[in-house]
């Protein structure tokens, strides 16, 4: 019998809610296997700095540290919430940074899936969607511009100025480079290198690595997007999509947007590598303006779960049943209120139905 311990790091706003419907699959996924899992909860986010003044405190650290694997929900408030935090202490700023820094999860994966069958879903044309969405993002995570130096003051002419910094090595950029190409080489062989050059130096040196790299992977096809036409391609024709890699500030928009093509954000699950330790959580926030409604989407947290055991317990099979579990649901002609608009034809169910939902269907299929 296997055991591993996953620190539960619930978070903020919708994160207790679609943490709690991912932790009832986890169970379904113990009973049906040879494994038991150690929940390990702790306070992480806004939650933590109210509890103890502190975002990531030493108690979450310690936790953490133990974890084979770290389930986050998503963390923050609202924007008029987030002054009674001070700024260094934010969230973000306060514990997620301090989370990737640490444990150095600088690979991000971030799937925008949809099968043609839910085409209703996304606001793209049907025509538009084709035979479906499937790609990856791959979004470098520990480094640039959020994770340089941050400076605030006054300057000399009395105005008040801000310089944050973009920083890459080689070395930041070819480790994230070979997780893309490797994926790549898994899927369609095919990788868009998303960048900035026109004006970015940073996307310079981004783009001679790429090259570099690319020489290791011949049958991978390269093709070279700006970001900014990225975005609009996204839009106006995804399914030319496959693997996509980019720096950490594109990553974070893009792959917002990937969530805006679904549809929903609440259809965007992530895995966060490092090389000794990964943590797992929904590409999107803590959503304060559905939070504690019992409205929001788990399919992020539960996805997250699918990634959890698929990269961090070698469970890729049980993961598979877990992505068609949420997939029978939503065939069912059910979802929750992000993706059952009036007139969608989608019957609308609560956070809690759509895990029990999935419960109900992963424990009717064949076990693993
Ligand atoms: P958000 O991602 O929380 O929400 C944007 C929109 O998407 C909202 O309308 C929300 O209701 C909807 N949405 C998000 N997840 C959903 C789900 N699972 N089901 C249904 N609808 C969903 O972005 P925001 O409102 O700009 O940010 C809220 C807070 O989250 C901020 O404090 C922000 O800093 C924080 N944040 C945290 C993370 C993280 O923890 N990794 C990521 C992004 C934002």
């Amino acid at each position: 019998m296997k055991h591993y311990k996953i620190a539960v790091l619930a978070g903020d706003g919708i994160g207790p809610e679609i943490t709690q419907e991912a932790l009832k699959v986890l169970k379904v996924v113990e009973e049906r296997n040879d494994v038991t899992f150690e929940l390990m909860p702790a306070l992480f986010g806004a939650c933590a700095y109210f509890a103890t003044g502190d975002a990531f405190p030493q108690a979450t650290i310690d936790i953490c540290d133990q974890a084979d694997a770290i389930l986050k929900g998503p963390i923050g408030l609202s924007h008029e919430e987030s002054k009674k935090i001070p700024v260094d202490k934010q969230p973000e700023r306060g514990a997620l940074l301090p989370l990737r820094r640490r444990y150095n999860t600088y690979a991000n994966f971030r799937p925008v899936s949809l099968p043609k069958a839910l085409a209703h879903f996304s606001p793209l044309k049907p025509e538009v969607i084709g035979e479906g969405i499937d790609l990856i993002m791959v979004r470098e995570l520990v480094g640039g511009l959020y994770f340089g130096e941050k400076e605030m003051g006054v300057n000399e002419q009395g105005l008040r100025y801000v310089r944050e910094t973009l920083e890459y090595d080689e070395e930041q950029i070819r480790r994230i480079m070979h997780q893309a190409f490797k994926l790549a080489m898994k899927r369609r062989k095919l990788l868009h290198n998303i960048h900035k050059s026109n004006v970015l130096k940073s996307s310079v040196l981004w783009n001679e690595v790429m090259e570099e790299v690319a020489k290791e992977y011949p049958e991978v096809k390269v093709v070279n997007y700006l970001v900014d036409a990225a975005a609009t391609a996204l839009c106006l024709n995804p399914a030319q999509f496959d693997v996509m890699v980019m720096e950490n500030m594109f990553g974070d928009i893009l792959s917002d947007q990937g969530g805006g093509i679904l549809g929903s954000l609440g259809l965007m699950p992530s895995a966060c590598l490092g090389d000794d330790k990964a943590y797992y959580e929904p590409s999107h926030g803590s959503a304060p303006d559905i939070a504690g409604k019992n409205i929001a989407n788990p399919y992020s947290m539960i996805g997250s779960v699918a990634m959890m055991l698929e990269n961090s317990f070698d469970m890729a099979d049980e993961a598979k049943n877990v992505w068609a579990a949420m997939q029978g649901v939503f065939a069912d002609g059910f979802s929750t209120a992000d993706l059952s608009k009036p007139g969608s034809g989608v019957k609308m169910i609560s956070t809690v139905e759509f895990g029990d939902k999935v419960v109900e269907k992963l424990r009717a299929m064949p076990k693993v």
